[in-house]
């Protein structure tokens, strides 16, 4: 699941999940894990985050050749957030061979730089079921109780605000759009519209993707 930052990647790995049943993977939940833990990698990665940048190679590709190791990606996963830079596609490359598996698909999510800052900069996240609402665009029904859960406490990401959106966005032109080509020469790319309503996105990629078994 490719995209910049806000077009709905974990929106909508979150419901490729349901529909598969195999793994979400999103090295972006995993490196905020470590730094809510207080960890060494997320000390690191504390840092680079709130900067926009993205954490180094070598730490994500150790991460995630790890988090796939795990039981539950034994039959496969869903990738949000990852490969980012040309290193980490070559690196994921090599771990897939290793494991004799394959790429069913690589949906790239594309909106409107402009749209997407005002989308980040709106959202938060109960912090007991994780659903994801936006102060405009997805407001809970009744303010401050989650409309999932019922839970009155949400977060919101530090790297959410418009400070850092416009860094994020770079990072993302610059370093991961490079690799959309790679993906596309293997005819595996998909780009969906992701300036649509999250139902529709999701009609999109389901129409697109290998039906689940
Ligand atoms: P995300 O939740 O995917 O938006 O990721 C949040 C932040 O985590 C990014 O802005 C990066 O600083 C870092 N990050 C997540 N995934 C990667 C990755 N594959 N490579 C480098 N940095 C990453």
């Amino acid at each position: 699941m490719l995209g910049p930052p806000g077009a709905g990647k974990g929106t909508q790995a979150k419901r490729l999940q349901d529909r598969y049943r195999i793994a979400q993977i999103s090295t972006g939940d995993m490196l905020r894990a470590e730094v809510a833990a207080g960890s060494p990698i997320g000390r690191e990665a504390k840092v680079v985050m709130e900067s926009g940048q993205l954490v180094s190679d070598d730490i994500i590709i150790r991460m995630l050749g790890q988090r796939v190791e795990q039981p539950d990606a034994a039959n496969g996963f869903i990738l949000d957030g990852f490969p980012r830079t040309v290193p980490q596609a070559q690196a994921l490359d090599r771990l897939l061979a290793d494991k004799r598996m394959e790429l069913d698909g690589v949906i790239e999510l594309r909106v409107d730089d402009t749209a997407l800052i005002d989308r980040i900069a709106g959202r938060f996240t109960c912090a007991k079921c994780g659903t994801g609402y936006h102060d405009t665009f997805r407001p809970t029904a009744v303010a401050g109780t989650c409309d999932v859960c019922g839970s009155h406490e949400f977060t919101r990401r530090a790297d959410d605000n418009r400070e850092t959106v416009g860094a994020r966005l770079e990072a993302y032109h610059r370093q991961t759009a490079p690799i959309l080509p790679h993906y596309a020469a293997q005819g595996i790319l998909h780009t969906v519209d992701g300036m649509a309503d999250i139902d529709e996105v999701a009609r999109q990629i389901d129409g697109v993707l290998p039906a689940a078994h």
